[in-house]
């Protein structure tokens, strides 16, 4: 796509955690083309972390690759070239049957930002001291709190909150939420799997992302969070800064 005329910096990391033996989450980022992505992947065998590369990979190629006049379809069109490779994917390999992924990517061209999400895995935005999530999680315990059927509270200690009601890949097409933002110089924009999310509140998320504007070190703190207040899953941070 070329260069996107904002000045930004990024960094990301991901980590395994403190109990799982594998890391079924995949991230990719290109500074130059704005472009920004987390998969966290499942299925049984190695589906988890083939499903969440192929589809980190069909975003990164058609993001990178596309015309920037018209970043909502891109981004479409991004989502569904990972769903139809991961979903084609599966259907060719009986022990990846039923694999997919979570999917989060922005997209950053000519002063603004795209958004386009699948499933659990989030995106916040930190402004003037403020974090907000730009995310809703298609997942049914938020979506419960969403029909005011549970509390926050609730959903973060229920059985069912890593039931995710929306996912790429486990059909033939999946319709990703695609959201437009302004964005503004100072702007930290967080994305990240539910490893994060669900081990570390979003208000302790609002202090570390105060505390330091460099996004390799706002990374390491977030992952060391996540592990010592458990580690229980894979996680993955990637961290942008608009200068
Ligand atoms: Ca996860």
């Amino acid at each position: 796509m070329g260069p996107t005329q904002e000045k930004l910096k990024a960094a990301a990391l991901t980590d395994v955690g403190n109990v799982r033996t594998h890391n079924e989450d995949s991230y990719g980022l290109s500074i130059d083309d704005g472009v920004f992505v987390v998969c966290d992947g499942m299925g049984g065998a190695a589906g988890g972390e083939i499903a969440s590369k192929i589809a980190v990979s069909a975003v990164k190629e058609v993001l990178c690759a596309g015309a920037p006049n018209d970043p909502e379809r891109l981004l479409r069109a991004a989502v569904a070239s990972a769903n139809e490779r991961v979903f084609s994917r599966s259907e060719q390999d009986q022990s990846l049957h039923g694999m997919g992924t979570t999917l989060v990517a922005l997209l950053v061209h000519s002063g603004r930002a795209w958004l386009a999400h699948v499933g659990d895995s989030r995106c916040y935005r930190f402004r003037g001291g403020v974090l907000e999530r730009l995310t809703e999680d298609h997942s049914f315990v938020d979506e419960q709190v969403r029909l005011g059927q549970m509390t926050p509270a609730e959903a973060a200690v229920s059985p069912f909150r890593n039931i995710i009601t929306r996912a790429v890949g486990t059909r033939d097409a999946v319709e990703p939420d695609i959201t437009g933002l302004a964005i503004e110089p100072g702007d930290m924009y967080l994305l990240c799997s539910d490893g994060l999310t669900k081990e570390v509140p979003d208000g302790r998320l609002a202090e570390i992302l105060g505390g330091d504007g460099n996004p390799e070190r706002l990374c390491g703190q977030l992952v060391d969070e996540a592990k010592a207040s458990g580690g229980h899953d894979n996680i993955t941070v990637i961290v942008v800064g608009v200068g």
